[in-house]
């Protein structure tokens, strides 16, 4: 198969690129579990200084590489820059911090001495998605191969140019070689190359359906998987909130990536009193941004990544408004003849819409108005998903006590929902199981072996 490379601003083709073979696949198999064979013995030391070597490939070179992030998936090129930077800190932050997180546990025991002992798993695959195509990787990759496992990356099929780059920071930053390979396969190669011997794990960021796919094979095959997959994530204001400071940060957290984010705020419960209030800034603050070409430094956002994305969130808003929904803001276009889909707000949403029910992965906001706390907590967790929240109030206490009963992998309090590798990032319910990121996501693809002493 030819994967193919296509600016989703203008249409134009950027490059294409051949798939790989059968007997390819798994010569790449084979050589990256060679890979592993020796780098499971190699230091913590000098894993670390080949991965803060790393971490100066990506800043030395942001440019290229965030404008790889761009051209191919249409990001505003500001937020491909701070995705590069971001790819930077979470190598640099586990060259510092794996030693930490990997030393023996000792356990109290009724006799003798015990430890949690790390040794790595193997050769990991990671299926990947075109959102945020530098940054899913790396918050992987990093802690992956510096517990001392190996990786191969099937990525998305619109970002064979940034599966590539990848491999070459990689590369560039003087890994041995096939520590870290970018496999150009179809997703319907993916269950060979999870089934094969000499691969030990899996891990899949990306929708419901593939991750169902994958989860089921590798179950098949007695294999660890981790599961990042889609949210709704609700952003509650309650009435005591900072309504302005709430509805500039929600803005921000809707149209981050103009809108295909897994943690973007889809969901927005206001408690009756600020609903108008809430409504009326953030439409002030939505008419602010500017639409453009996402290579200007200027632009707020752009196209969705490829036309047939718009095409499907055109279809959950129209079959919203055709069951009853109220469109508050932005206009639902007559039909979809590129990637482009306007940023709108929905009202007087009930469940059965696509609009509640499903994730909506572009520039839409669903508003929900709520009589209560206890309203605004039933309806938060009124979701299949249970990915990421926001509550915003003035009481941090009460902020404390909805949190606590918000059923999702992270609530953030009068702040939006944002991923850190300092701290756990991952889901529950059908967003998903596992988790990235702090000590948690380096021990993800670890055997935490028992050490007892007699
Ligand atoms: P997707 O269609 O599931 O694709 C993700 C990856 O899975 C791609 O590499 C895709 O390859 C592959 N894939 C698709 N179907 C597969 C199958 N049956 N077997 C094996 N591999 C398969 O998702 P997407 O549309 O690219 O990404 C958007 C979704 O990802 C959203 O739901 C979003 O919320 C979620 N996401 C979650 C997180 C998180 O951390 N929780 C982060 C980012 C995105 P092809 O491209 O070749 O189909």
């Amino acid at each position: 198969m030819q994967f193919r490379s296509v600016n989703p601003y203008d249409g134009r083709v950027l490059g294409e690129y051949e798939g790989l073979s059968k007997e390819q696949i798994a010569q790449k198999i084979q050589s990256t579990h060679q890979a592993y064979l020796h780098w499971k013995n190699t230091t913590l030391e000098k894993r670390s200084a080949l991965m803060n070597t790393a971490a100066s490939e990506l800043q030395n070179n942001k440019k290229l590489y965030s404008e790889s992030i761009t051209l191919e998936m249409g990001k505003p090129i500001k937020e491909s820059i701070a995705e590069i930077e971001k790819c930077a800190k979470v190598c640099a932050y586990y060259a510092e911090k794996a030693h930490e997180f990997l030393t023996d546990i000792p356990l109290a025991t009724p006799h003798g001495n015990a430890y949690i002992h790390f040794n790595p798993l193997g050769v990991v695959l990671a299926v990947m998605p075109w959102n945020f195509p530098f940054w899913q990787v790396f918050r992987f990759a990093a802690p992956a191969i510096m517990a001392g496992n190996t990786c191969l990356l099937k990525h998305a099929s619109n970002v064979p140019k940034c599966a590539l780059d990848i491999e070459k920071v990689f590369t560039n930053a003087g890994f041995p070689k096939n520590i870290f390979n970018t496999l150009l396969i179809e997703s319907g190669d993916v269950k060979g190359v999870i089934e094969h011997e000499s691969v030990s794990a899996v891990t899949l960021t990306g929708s419901e359906r593939a991750g169902a796919s994958v989860a089921s094979i590798a179950g098949k095959c007695i294999k660890k998987s981790v599961l990042e997959l889609g949210g709704s994530d609700p952003f509650i204001v309650m009435k005591d909130a900072d309504v302005v400071a709430a509805a500039k940060t929600a803005v921000k957290g809707r149209m981050l990536n103009t809108g295909q984010s897994c943690i973007a705020a889809k969901r927005f419960i206001l408690e009756k009193e600020i609903a108008d209030a809430f409504t009326k800034a953030f439409i002030q603050e939505l008419d602010q941004l500017s639409y453009g070409n996402p290579m200007d430094l200027e632009t707020d956002y752009a196209t969705l990544a490829r036309q047939d994305l718009a095409e499907d969130i055109f279809a959950q808003v129209n079959k919203s408004i055709e069951m009853g929904a109220e469109v508050i803001y932005g206009e639902l276009p007559k039909k979809i003849d590129s990637a482009f889909f306007p940023p709108m707000i929905l009202s007087n949403l009930k469940p059965g819409m696509p609009a509640f029910e499903d994730e909506t992965f572009g520039p839409v906001a669903s508003f929900l108005v709520v009589d209560n706390t206890e309203d605004a907590i039933r309806t938060a967790n009124e979701s299949e998903f249970g990915l990421g929240a926001a509550v915003w109030t003035s009481d941090e206490k009460k902020g404390y006590e909805i949190a606590a009963k918000i059923e999702s992998g992270a609530v953030y309090i009068n702040q939006m929902m944002f991923s850190d590798p300092t701290v756990p990032f991952g889901g529950i319910k059908k967003s998903g199981y596992g988790r990235e990121l702090s000590y948690l996501g380096i021990r993800e693809f670890t055997n935490q072996k028992t050490i007892w002493m007699k």
